[in-house]
């Protein structure tokens, strides 16, 4: 990457009111049949337009053709029946009504790989494309068949992976696994969560990030980090075995959290796509608020291995405030690129 600090977003956002209904996660599609195709690649275009409009350097599709960053890709594939639902409690957080692994998991075709091709052709810019991580899959089911979810982690890893090469061969330049459950279930990602990372990426030459974040700004995220404390340290747990992993670019949330940003030297030597914009607020973030946080970032993230980036996806705001949040964020991108070539 030529430009100094990119800036790009860490997965979603807001899809057009005429799609589904805004604000809100997991909103049934509003079009069926081609119009739907044709609505969904619409949408993709006013979203790659709006972050070109707003400075973003590296743009990605902003989940406008998935209806949820994880359910989407587990209902294209076998073993996993939609119909039999369970409660399980996500991410030790809340509760929601999943589906069951019946059988083994494969992936009949690709997923988003036609989506990809048709981003690749709009434009010229360096694009990212997110698929859920393994052990963020296996938390959002109820696993009947492998009862082991590691096992089941394993199986989603091997099928990310055919995924994600042929996203490369379409022309993706960064393709990005989201973890949130990476910021949970400590013991098991230091087992082998980081292992069945490094089996999706096995193989690709393109560059690959993770996103591990608190979450969107829903009610259950906001209440469970009221619950965490004046400092947020589950970073550190992972962090260490992260740094030596083989995945380049780690995707953090850092505006407004209770991170100590001097946790950032524990990976010190990756790529860190920084966030600072806060996706659980509808207020405004002025320039000079996200060049403090990049500023502080920097003393822990050398400056050629920064990526300016929101905290997580933003598919829960309006799109005016995503908007604004995207212009605020390239523009404090900008006060620190000329504090750097100064
Ligand atoms: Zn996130």
């Amino acid at each position: 990457m030529k430009t100094l600090l990119p800036t790009s977003t860490a997965g979603s956002l807001p899809k057009p009111s005429w799609l589904a209904q805004p604000e809100q996660l997991w909103s049934p599609w509003k079009l069926e049949g081609e119009e739907l195709i044709n609505g969904k690649q619409d949408a993709l275009n006013l979203s790659l337009h709006d972050q070109q409009q707003s400075g973003i350097d590296i743009v990605s599709d902003g989940e406008q053709t998935r209806q949820h960053f994880v359910t989407t890709f587990i209902e294209h594939l076998n073993g996993v029946d939609f119909q039999k639902r369970k409660t399980v409690t996500i991410r030790n957080r809340y509760e929601a009504s999943v589906p069951t692994v019946i059988g083994p998991v494969s992936r009949p075709k690709s997923v988003f790989v036609e989506d990809a091709k048709f981003l690749r052709q709009q434009t010229d810019k360096p694009i990212k494309w997110a698929l859920p991580g393994p052990m963020t899959m296996i938390d959002t089911l109820y696993d009947d068949h492998y009862q082991s979810r590691e096992q089941l982690a394993w199986e989603f890893a091997k099928i990310l992976n055919q995924e994600a090469k042929e996203l490369e061969a379409a022309g993706v330049d960064i393709i990005q696994f989201d973890e949130p459950a990476f910021n949970v279930f400590f013991d098991d990602v230091n087992n082998w969560g980081i292992a069945c990372l490094e089996r999706a990426i096995e193989g690709l030459k393109c560059e690959t990030a993770v996103h591990i974040c608190y979450g969107y700004g829903i009610k259950a995220n906001t209440d469970w980090k009221k619950t965490l404390g004046s400092e947020w340290r589950q970073y550190e747990e992972v962090f260490p075995k992260l740094q030596q992993s083989s995945i380049d670019i780690i995707s953090l949330e850092c505006h407004n959290s209770r991170v100590p940003v001097e946790l950032l030297e524990l990976v010190r030597g990756k790529k860190i796509m920084v966030g600072a914009i806060d996706v659980a607020t509808n207020e405004i973030e002025t320039p000079e608020e996200v060049a403090n946080t990049l500023r502080s970032a920097l003393k822990y993230v050398d400056a050629d291995k920064l990526y300016p980036c929101t905290n997580c996806g933003m598919a829960p705001l309006s799109r005016d405030i995503a908007s604004a949040k995207l212009k605020a964020l390239s523009a404090g991108a900008e006060i620190i690129r000329k504090e750097l070539t100064a």
